[in-house]
């Protein structure tokens, strides 16, 4: 409690030292004393000038990494720049982070942190020289890691930051990925009915059959926003009516889910969902939309090594030990140890889990029979990413679109070298194709459909690309079909019964973005406390 005191006080510190006008010679003394050394006056002053739009950014279209999902919104939008609010906010976060330590260590107790995505790495951060960081690959990062091949640079499918906490936005824009951030003004679009129109869908009917608009007008007018919730259909239904179900929601979000609406629970990311007003929806249909209203413009993105350097950046910042290719094979709560898959022992007193729920629970001594079986009740669905690189035939330009027609086997497809040209060589353009599924594919098969999928769209000219290879993230997307919330509970309140931690997206088994998980590893490192 005291270290989140301290943290109030801090911003509370920065604020009132903002409004008293201090100057620069206070803030520097403020930052002098911080043991990142590097933060200057001069830097936080500057640093608005370190981003640039890369080439191919336009202003049309906007929204979030959740509305890249859902049609949704969660993230605020403002300009990466550097105010005096965020320079406190680095300063605050530093003296807090020495306190987390301090009280840890003071209690000699070692934690483990289990697996090395950004959610470990922010709790191993927070928790510094009194953790050791158990990961099972070869390098760490998890989601967040980039693979160079023939000149081409692809992440685990494309991913792009935002980020909404003040601390955070500091950490990573002038620490974690100091000099090296573009901004990047959002192109995603929607290909559907043989059209590429603006995304969210409900927002820019305009360009669509003149019978499709109408059937969203209508549907929405004619709506019952008094629809009982049993489900995700319902939700749509009574959000946005049947029009907008009909022609985008049901078919996109049933290809990503891989079953019908009627069977995911109204919590799958409902929430989420930007809702129009009539004035927007209208205004949308007639080509008048305002890109600016309700969602996202803009996004961060590494100049150069992908996102995998976000990842890295944080790794500079750990003190205490990081083990790599140290795949954790069971968990002992009891005598308090975990085993490696060499057979070799390690004891903690304190224990964090970022990896998968359903996995934890497999490899956890002495689990309840109710527990195994809740946590036999969480499903997800997996991605397999087709990556595409060939020779840029003026294909129409964006950095994500979305395929919600059956006719397309895909969900998604990326353009990372239109996010930032460095992904790709000169006068290449590169494609990630998203599909999703569950249980294994024929990779090979999906490869095809990924080219033929391509060239039907004018995306690239031919079957005569530079390189083609299919990766399959096997944990993907939670499923939130009507059993994962009580089954979830379950196994979340056993591990909190033990005194174990969960953190990210997989641990706490849901659907959050990279700064989530960055924020979720950092709170789980303060709950040891
Ligand atoms: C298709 C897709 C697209 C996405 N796009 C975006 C985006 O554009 N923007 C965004 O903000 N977010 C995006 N996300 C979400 C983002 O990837 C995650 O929120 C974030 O990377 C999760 O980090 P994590 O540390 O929680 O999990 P992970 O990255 O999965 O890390 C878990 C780590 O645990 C390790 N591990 C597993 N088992 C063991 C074991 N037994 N022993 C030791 N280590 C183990 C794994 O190797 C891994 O390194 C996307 C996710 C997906 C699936």
């Amino acid at each position: 409690m005291a270290g989140r005191g301290g943290v109030a006080f801090g911003v509370a510190f920065g604020a009132a030292g903002f409004a008293a006008g201090w100057g620069a010679a206070g803030l520097a003394a403020l930052f002098g004393a911080s043991p990142f050394g590097r933060c200057t006056v001069k830097g936080f002053l500057h640093f608005g000038h370190l981003m640039e739009r890369p080439a191919g950014g336009t202003r049309e279209s906007s929204s979030s990494y959740a509305a890249a999902q859902f049609g949704q919104e969660i993230f605020t939008r403002r300009r990466p720049e550097v105010t005096l609010a965020s320079a406190c906010c680095l300063a605050n976060e530093t003296a807090g982070l020495s306190w987390y330590r301090r009280v840890l260590m003071r209690r000699g107790g070692r934690a483990i942190v289990i697996g090395g995505g950004l959610a470990g790495l922010a709790c191993a951060r927070e928790l510094g020289a009194a953790c050791t960081l158990l990961e099972a690959e070869d390098r760490v990062g998890g989601l967040c890691r980039t693979e160079v091949i023939e000149g081409f640079s692809f992440d685990w499918t494309g991913h792009w930051l935002h980020a909404r906490d003040p601390e955070m936005r500091a950490l990573i824009s002038e620490r974690w990925l100091a000099g090296n951030i573009l901004e990047v003004q959002r192109r995603a679009l929607i290909y559907s009915e043989g059209v590429w129109t603006t995304f969210p869908y409900q927002f820019h009917l305009h360009g669509l059959p003149a019978q499709t608009v109408a059937d969203c007008l209508i549907g929405f007018v004619k709506r019952d926003t008094e629809r009982p919730l049993r489900n995700a259909a319902d939700f749509i239904l009574r959000n946005l009516g049947d029009g907008f179900a009909r022609h985008f929601m049901f078919p996109y979000n049933e290809k990503l889910y891989t079953v019908s609406c009627e069977e995911l629970s109204p919590e799958w990311g409902g929430r989420f969902i930007p809702r129009p007003s009539l004035d927007d929806v209208v205004r949308g249909a007639l080509g008048l939309a305002r890109d600016e209203v309700g969602y996202n413009a803009t996004f961060w993105y590494p100049r150069q090594g992908g996102i995998e350097s976000l990842a890295r950046g944080l790794v500079k910042d750990l003190s205490g030990d990081l083990r790599t290719s140290a795949r954790v094979e069971s968990i002992d709560p009891g005598r308090r140890h975990v085993t490696l898959a060499t057979g070799e022992e390690i004891s903690f007193e304190r224990l964090v889990l970022t990896i998968p729920l359903p996995a934890v629970v497999r490899i956890l001594a002495d689990a309840p029979a109710a527990v195994r079986e809740a946590a036999s009740w969480l499903q997800a669905v997996s991605v397999t990413v087709v990556e595409i690189g060939a020779r840029e035939s003026g294909g129409e330009p964006f950095h994500w679109a979305y395929f919600p027609e059956a006719r397309f086997p895909f969900y998604r497809i990326g353009s990372p070298s239109q996010v930032n040209p460095a992904l790709a060589p000169p006068g290449c353009r590169s494609f990630a194709v998203e599909f999703s599924h569950r249980g294994t594919i024929d990779k090979a098969a999906l490869i095809e459909k990924a080219l033929d999928g391509l060239i039907e769209c004018g995306l690239i000219a031919d079957r005569n690309v530079i390189l083609k290879r299919a990766r399959t993230i096997p944990v993907a997307y939670v499923l939130f079909d009507h059993a994962c919330a009580a089954a979830r509970t379950t196994v979340l309140d056993y591990l909190s019964a033990q005194g174990i931690q969960v953190a990210g997206r997989y641990g706490r088994w849901e659907y959050s973005s990279m700064e989530d998980a960055l924020l979720s590893g950092r709170e789980a490192a303060r709950a040891l406390t």
